[in-house]
């Protein structure tokens, strides 16, 4: 049988501003554990005859075919209709249906109201699937092409039925798959840069796929291989991610998909038991926040000092007056002497500076808005690196506040450039 899916949630409501479809996202999780991929997600209100419809293409298209919602008493829900009509086969009564019903009511102390028979009918062919939290039960059923399941809407009895029912009846019938992912988390690229290089690699496979993602200074790449045994889908990965790992180098900061750059500058900076201070003046304290993101962190987290004017970077941190003068406060000088400034205040093992055009307005001809000099004083001496990132204040200080985290991480790993 095939391994693709296809997801249809019923109800009008799901249809309106009000109320998201979170049925299907349960329901893809746990196809995806399965090796399954979801190809389509649909969302039909409660009209037989485009529910039937719906049903029958997405049978035409993929081997297993998922409904959720409309198993209800009332006339509005039209699930086992449509459903029944997309086969060509017939609703019948299920007298042991019937009992369950009858005695659920008699549980709770409720009269049954006649329309409750309703549920009660079972598409001819069909296995029952229990709901021990609801009054409607689940449907399972092999088609011509595949199989063919109806869930009740509401989560908290959808959720148990397809773990409990549904997906053991999937597991034995789908051909055995592991899916397995390998993350590279990138910085000091940007994204079109990026995929230019690593796009003749990926590109020639279509397992594993590879998705490349981005926020500013910070780029995933993410392949995810399928296959029959781990061993292989390991194999997939290493053919395609060491090619990639060789491509991009140093610029890989992490492959664990949950480590920020701030993780891995902390990780570093204990592992060599190393301290850091900052001196920022267009980031304003963006770096001093990173390095304290993390619980623990003053244990290398020393100071941050915030020297916007002239005068400030003048007393916090020492930068000679004539420096300033000379050569502007967005300057290669100025940069080393603010990280030197704040290395000898704080005593800190190393100190990071940022002074830059942030804009939207400011900047020289020579150094036009979006120009920011970040630099690092440490015991091997001090290093300044001009970048110049263009417009959007957000974005600039965004880039600059990854690129000093970088510079300090480069520093750390001993990476020359
Ligand atoms: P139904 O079985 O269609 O009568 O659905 C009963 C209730 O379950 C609805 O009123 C919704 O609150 C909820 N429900 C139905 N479908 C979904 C869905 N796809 N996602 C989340 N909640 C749903
Ligand atoms: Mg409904």
């Amino acid at each position: 049988m095939g391994k693709t899916a296809e997801i249809i949630a019923i109800g009008s409501e799901l249809l309106t501003p009000q109320r998201l479809d979170t049925n299907s996202l349960t329901i893809t999780e746990q196809l995806n554990l399965l090796g399954v991929d979801v190809v389509g997600k649909h969302i039909i209100g409660d009209d037989r005859n485009l529910l039937t419809d719906a049903i029958r293409a997405a049978m035409n298209r993929s081997a297993i075919v998922i409904l959720s919602g409309g198993l209800g008493p009332t006339e509005d829900d039209v699930t086992r209709d449509a459903a029944a009509a997309a086969l060509g086969r017939k609703l019948v009564l299920s007298l042991e249906q019937e009992s369950v019903l009858i005695n659920r009511f008699r549980q709770i102390n409720r009269p049954m109201a006649a329309n409750n028979l309703r549920q009660a009918y079972v598409i001819e062919g069909a296995e029952v699937m229990p709901n021990p939290n609801g009054t409607a039960p689940g449907q399972f059923l092999f088609t011509d092409r595949g199989v063919l399941a109806l869930l009740p809407g509401p989560p908290r009895e959808l959720r148990p039925m397809l773990i409990d029912e549904l997906i053991p009846r999937l597991r034995p019938v789908l051909p055995v798959q592991v899916i397995k992912v390998r993350t590279f988390r990138i910085t000091g690229i940007g994204e079109s840069d990026l995929d230019t290089l690593i796009a003749p690699v990926y590109t020639k496979y279509q397992n594993p796929a590879t998705t490349v993602l981005s926020a500013p200074g910070d780029l995933f790449v993410h392949l995810r291989a399928v296959a029959p045994t781990e061993k292989e889908a390991d194999e997939l990965l290493r053919e395609v991610g060491n090619p990639i790992a060789e491509l991009v180098g140093a610029k890989i900061y992490s492959e664990d998909p949950e480590e920020s750059l701030d993780a891995v500058v902390a990780r570093l900076l204990r592992k060599s038991h190393a301290t850091v201070a900052t001196a920022e003046s267009a980031s304003g304290g963006l770096v001093a926040a990173r390095l304290t993101d993390l619980g623990g962190s003053s244990s290398y987290f020393v100071a941050g000092y915030v020297t916007y004017t002239d005068q400030q970077k003048i007393e916090m941190l020492g930068v000679s007056p004539s420096l300033i003068q000379k050569n502007t406060a967005v300057s290669q000088p100025v940069a080393a002497a603010m990280a030197e400034g704040a290395r000898k205040k704080s005593g800190a093992t190393y100190a990071i500076s940022v002074t830059g055009y942030a804009g939207p307005s400011g900047g020289t001809e020579y150094d036009p808005v979006g120009t920011v000099f970040i630099g690092l004083a440490g015991p091997e001496g001090t290093r300044v690196v001009r970048y110049r990132y263009g417009v959007g204040r957000d974005r600039v200080r965004a880039l600059a506040v990854q690129h000093s985290l970088d510079l300090l991480r480069r520093t750390l790993l001993r990476i020359e450039n």
